[in-house]
């Protein structure tokens, strides 16, 4: 069974986050602890739990969250230097959230990908 969680709200705007785009696929908001000084979070509309649950339907969707990113980074100013796209799944890579989502993650020298 599929089970919103708290991003179904931030969708819906019934809880407050700072949005920066939102369509009828994706909407994209500031992450309320960021790890770096930028750090967006990019979910599809409807609740997908984790990357093992997508489907070939969901291709336009996890394109959709792509293009988004491309297009915030540069809004953002962070293009030209760099930043990272991360999609946890599951428990090792400690997803807490069960509502797929992207970290863009840029603003400084993000260092090496996994803790050595
Ligand atoms: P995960 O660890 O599942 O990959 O990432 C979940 C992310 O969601 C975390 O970076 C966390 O700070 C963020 N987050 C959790 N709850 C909220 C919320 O209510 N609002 C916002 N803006 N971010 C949240």
């Amino acid at each position: 069974m599929i089970k919103n969680t708290i991003f179904s709200k931030i969708i819906s705007h019934e809880i407050y986050a700072d949005i920066l785009y939102q369509d009828d696929l994706v909407t994209a908001f500031r992450d309320i602890l960021p790890q770096a000084p930028k750090h967006i979070l990019i979910i599809p509309n409807q609740v997908i739990p984790t990357i093992n649950d997508v489907k070939p339907e969901h291709e336009n969707i996890l394109g959709r969250m792509i293009i988004s990113a491309s297009t915030i980074a540069k809004q953002e100013g962070i293009s030209k230097d760099g930043y990272r796209l991360i999609i946890n799944c599951n428990g090792h890579a400690g997803q807490e959230v069960y509502h797929i989502h992207m970290h863009l993650l840029g603003g400084r020298v993000l260092g090496p990908l996994l803790v050595r």
